[in-house]
C-alpha cells in the first residue's frame, strides 16, 4: 500500500484529494490512498514522516510553500529557481522538493496565448504563485510589472499601475491574488479595467469560480480570458509523474 497526501492550513475543500482518489479508482490501484493532514505548523510534517512509513508523496498547499523548504533533503532545479515547492517525494526519509505549479503554469499559458514576438507582462499578486509565474515568465523572456499592494524595489502599487498605461502597453496580464476566489466571488484586483481591450490575454489562477469578477471584467473588455483549472489539473497530473517515475 502505498500514501500520497496534502500538507495545508486549512484544508477544508481539496481538488488534489477528489483527483487522485478518481485516478485510483480509475487505474485500479485501489491500495493507494491520498490523506488530508492539516497542519498549522509546519514542524508537524516530521510527525506525518514518522508516522507514515508507506508515505511516498505529498502536496504542499497555503500556507507552508516556502516555510517547508528548511525540512527537506533536497530540491530539485525547478524548486530552487522558483523558491517554493509544491510536490514533495518521500524516499526512505528521504524528501525531495519539486515545483509542480511551474510545469502546470507554463504548459497551460502556452497551449493558449500565442508567443507574439514582443510580449509584456503584469503580474498582480508577490505570494508563492506568483513566484512561480515569475519563473516561467523569466525563462521564456517575457518582460514583466510585478505589482503589490506594497511598493518596494520589486514591485509596484495599483496605484501606480493605475496612472500608468503599463496595462494598455502589456498584452499578459495574470492574477495571483487570492482577490475572487470562493466563498467570496465579488472580490476582484483594483486595476483600471478600462485599459484592456481584445489585444489582452488574461488569466487567473483561480480555478472556483471557473468565471471570477476580475474575468468577467477583462472579457467585458473585449479580452481573451483563461481560468486556473488546466493549471490545476496539469500541475496534479505531473506530481503523480514525480512521485512515480
Ligand atoms: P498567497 O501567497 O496567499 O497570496 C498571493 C498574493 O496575493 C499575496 O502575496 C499578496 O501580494 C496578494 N494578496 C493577498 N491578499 C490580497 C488582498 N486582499 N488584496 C490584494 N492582494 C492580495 O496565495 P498563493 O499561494 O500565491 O495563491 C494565490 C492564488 O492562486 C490562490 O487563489 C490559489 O488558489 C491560486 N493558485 C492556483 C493554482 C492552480 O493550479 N490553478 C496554483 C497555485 C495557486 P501583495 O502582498 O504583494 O499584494
Amino acid at each position: 500500500m502505498a500514501i500520497y497526501g496534502l500538507i495545508g492550513y486549512p484544508l477544508s475543500h481539496s481538488f488534489s484529494k477528489k483527483y487522485f482518489e478518481n485516478k485510483f479508482q480509475s487505474e485500479s490501484l485501489r491500495d493507494n490512498q491520498y490523506k488530508l493532514f492539516e497542519i498549522e505548523k509546519v514542524d508537524s510534517l516530521k510527525d506525518i514522516i514518522k508516522q507514515n512509513p508507506n508515505l511516498k508523496g505529498l502536496n504542499i498547499t497555503i500556507p507552508h510553500k516556502e516555510s517547508v523548504i528548511p525540512y527537506l533533503d533536497k530540491l530539485n532545479d525547478t524548486a530552487k529557481k522558483v523558491g517554493a515547492v509544491n510536490v514533495i517525494r518521500v524516499e526512505d526519509k528521504y524528501l525531495t522538493g519539486y515545483n509542480s505549479d511551474y510545469f502546470g503554469f507554463e504548459k497551460s499559458l502556452f497551449q493558449w496565448f500565442p508567443e507574439v514576438k514582443i510580449s509584456k507582462a503584469v503580474i498582480l499578486g508577490t505570494g508563492g504563485a506568483a513566484k512561480a509565474v515569475m519563473a516561467v515568465l523569466k525563462d521564456n523572456n517575457i518582460e514583466f510589472t510585478l505589482v503589490s499592494r506594497t511598493e518596494s524595489t520589486h514591485a509596484i502599487s495599483y496605484q501606480r499601475l493605475n496612472t500608468s498605461n503599463i496595462i494598455a502597453e502589456s498584452n499578459l496580464i495574470i492574477n495571483t491574488t487570492p482577490l475572487g476566489m470562493a466563498p467570496k466571488p465579488e472580490g476582484h484586483p483594483a486595476i483600471d479595467y478600462n485599459q484592456l481591450s481584445d489585444t489582452h490575454y488574461v488569466y487567473d489562477l483561480i480555478y472556483n469560480p471557473a468565471e471570477t469578477t476580475f474575468l468577467k471584467k477583462a472579457y467585458q473588455h473585449g479580452a481573451k480570458i483563461k481560468n486556473g483549472y488546466e493549471m490545476l489539473e496539469l500541475q496534479a497530473e505531473k506530481s503523480w509523474e514525480i512521485w512515480t517515475s
